[in-house]
């Protein structure tokens, strides 16, 4: 007989609490929490793995270590410290929503889901971790792990990709919550997602403390589960990148615009289509540079999330003023001043070994 859902319920925190309390990796934003940590980190790790995100929160809470200078923070600075992220509109979110807390709220994150929930940026999952972590409310933090944890708990089968699939996972989580440990519970799920309960065949059942009642464990179905639509196909788009170079050895970069693709952003002079060498020479001539074609530049692939970028690189040597909206960057500003988009990481390597 399948466990019931009361069961379920009832069974799951106690061990789950012990296991978490003696399991759980010692990260920086755990340690002695406070509403502003938490709030950064989970932004941070959303479409981010911890690994990644780690450097980049340690460096972000040293240079901005309150909501005040957060909020204060110059915008393409801000962009730097994001660099490598990617997502930037979470970055400009953060800050948004910063100087909403100092103007409404008096530089504290407020202690209620719903303020939490309407401020830039911050939506029912991160509303419910930083409401459960930092002020014990009792409320949910469904995440990709918990969906995965309660789809093989429950053995359910539902396109978990779909709103009501997220709504019944949110109950259900609310119905096991022990009410004096909110904040841990909702880590511990977290936790046991990222450890144990391992997407496909990974998963480590025999690890896991809520095998006993696990419903899809029962089932063998737990290496199935859970079930994700596929997502839409990709639009190619070949991208040529103009890998400019002056005789100072500095390289041109572009400001790309105030919307749309990683609005605000810097990347090497690039036209979003396939040119050849006469082409991209044509188009620098027309940008006012007097350029002279070196030979090809790296090849690259990057994946945003509906589009698929193919770039070839081609390298030239020119002279002139930077055309309007561009800089000559030596390998310091690379490295400190213009926030170059991850896309763009094999043409920052190849740039900064080359000037
Ligand atoms: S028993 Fe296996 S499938 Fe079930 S929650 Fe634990 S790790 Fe996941």
């Amino acid at each position: 007989m399948p466990h019931t859902q009361d069961e379920i319920s009832r069974r799951l925190a106690p061990p789950l609490l012990c296991w978490y309390r003696e399991n759980r990796r010692l990260l920086p934003f755990r340690v002695d929490p406070t509403p502003y940590g938490v709030w950064v980190s989970e932004i941070m790790l959303q479409q981010t793995r911890v690994a990644a995100a780690l450097e980049h929160y340690r460096r972000f809470m040293a240079e901005l270590p309150t909501i005040a200078a957060l909020a204060e923070c110059d915008e393409q600075r801000l962009l730097k410290l994001w660099e490598g992220l990617g997502y930037y509109s979470r970055a400009r979110n953060l800050q948004k929503a910063a100087r909403v807390v100092m103007e409404q709220h008096g530089g504290q994150l407020p202690a209620d889901y719903q303020a939490l929930r309407a401020l830039p940026g911050i939506g029912d999952y991160t509303a419910g971790a930083i409401g459960s972590i930092c002020f014990g409310l009792t409320v949910p933090a469904v995440d990709g792990n918990v969906l995965r944890v309660f789809s093989r708990l429950y053995d359910d089968s539902s396109d978990i990709t779909r709103p009501a699939a997220r709504r019944t996972c949110a109950d259900r989580v609310l119905a096991c919550m022990p009410p004096d440990a909110p904040g841990d519970f909702n880590q511990a799920l977290m936790e046991l997602g990222a450890l144990v309960c391992l997407p496909g065949a990974a998963v480590r059942c025999a690890e896991c403390p809520a095998a006993a009642f696990c419903r899809a464990k029962a089932s063998g179905r737990a290496a199935l589960l859970p079930v994700k639509a596929a997502p839409k196909a990709r639009r190619v788009q070949p991208v040529t990148v103009l890998l400019v170079k002056n005789g100072a050895g500095e390289y041109l970069l572009q400001q790309r615009g105030e919307t749309g693709l990683l609005a605000g952003l810097w990347q090497p002079f690039l036209c979003e289509r396939a040119l050849d060498a006469d082409g991209a020479a044509r188009l620098l001539r027309k940008a006012g540079l007097r350029a002279r074609y070196t030979g090809p530049g790296p090849l690259a692939k990057h994946l945003f999330s509906h589009i698929e970028w193919q770039m070839h690189g081609l390298c030239f040597e020119a002279e002139g003023e930077a055309p309007a909206g561009c800089v000559w960057a030596g390998r310091a500003a690379l490295d400190e001043t213009y926030p170059l988009p991850g896309a763009f990481c094999a043409y920052r390597t190849y740039m900064a070994a080359q000037s």
